[in-house]
């Protein structure tokens, strides 16, 4: 709402205002997280389609703030990029997850689970794969259980700096996954020119397929099924997000996708949870 005074003097726009107040607020909370170490990693538990087991987890930054809570990433990465906070808030979580992960995998007394980690296109700076591989070193985590999860952002001006940082992961033995897939400009011409592992279907694809209130339902479907037998001709693995039906999970199995995350199996929690949960109910 705008008010225009009576001589064009006073004319404000609280959406605005409140718009910059939430972003200096924001700013705060990030710098404020680094200092007080509120930052953690939580994980969501990502499932074989087939057996409903779990292979892997993917980290997801939370801010744990002593009055407001557990706060999910939202704006916070985006101002963090804006603001240059990123490269301390991406070492910091990279921290967070990988212990995290020696933790749950130590408790669990499961090591062939993998770790996925998500990545700014901002902190693909040529140190980056020494930087991880050093950390990794340190938490004794082989790279063959670590995943890297670009979007498209990361390799949309194929900058040759980009593409020697991730052959170097490549070679390291690190995998790649491709996040977010679907939703860009050219999704499927990355497949062959980087070295992706790993295609994670768009959790729009797969809300969409079971929608009845859209005529994409169909079309949702043809693209997904489409999308897995393409990725696995280029020999990548194939895993949907967003899983929160049965029925979504029953067709996307009849399509061959290879694994998925969701709310229908779990949703990201913190690692002392799961690892209590694991205590609840043993795997057989
Ligand atoms: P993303 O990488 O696509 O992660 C999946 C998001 O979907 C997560 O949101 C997750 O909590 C949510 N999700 C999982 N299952 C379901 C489901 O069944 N239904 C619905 N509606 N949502 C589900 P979250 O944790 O809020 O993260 C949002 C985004 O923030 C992530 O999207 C990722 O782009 C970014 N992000 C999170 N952690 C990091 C990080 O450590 N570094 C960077 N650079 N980005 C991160
Ligand atoms: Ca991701
Ligand atoms: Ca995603
Ligand atoms: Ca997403």
């Amino acid at each position: 709402k705008k008010r225009d005074g009576k001589n064009g003097a006073q004319v404000y726009h609280p959406s605005f205002e409140d718009g910059t107040r939430e972003r200096a607020a924001i700013e705060h909370d990030i710098e404020l997280g680094l200092s007080n170490d509120w930052f953690d990693a939580y994980f969501q538990p990502i499932i074989q389609m087939k057996t409903g087991r779990i292979v892997g987890y993917e980290a997801l930054l939370r801010l744990l703030h002593p009055e407001r809570g557990v706060i999910p990433p939202g704006r916070l990465i985006s101002i963090a990029e804006e603001t240059g906070a990123i490269d301390r808030v991406g070492t910091r979580m990279l921290e967070k997850a990988l212990e995290n992960f020696v933790r749950l995998s130590e408790a669990s007394g499961n090591s062939d689970t993998y770790l996925a980690i998500n990545l700014s296109p901002l902190q693909f700076e040529p140190a980056l794969p020494m930087k991880l591989t050093a950390m990794t070193n340190r938490y004794g985590i082989a790279p063959g259980r670590i995943v890297i999860e670009i979007t498209e952002a990361t390799l949309l001006h194929d900058n040759p700096q980009i593409r020697t940082i991730l052959d170097s992961f490549n070679r390291h033995g690190y995998r790649i996954a491709l996040d977010d897939f679907g939703t860009g400009y050219s999704s499927l011409s990355y497949l062959n020119r980087f070295p992706v592992d790993i295609v994670k279907i768009d959790q729009s694809f797969v809300r969409a397929m079971c929608d009845d209130e859209t005529e994409l339902n169909e079309k949702s479907r043809m693209l997904v099924e489409g999308i897995t037998a393409i990725s696995h001709k280029m020999a990548c693995t194939v895993v949907a997000e967003g899983i929160e039906t049965e029925e979504q999970w029953a067709l996307l199995k009849s399509f061959g996708v290879d694994n998925g995350q969701g709310y229908l199996f779990a949703r990201p929690q913190s690692v002392a949870t799961l690892i209590a949960e694991q205590r609840a109910k043993p795997e057989p």
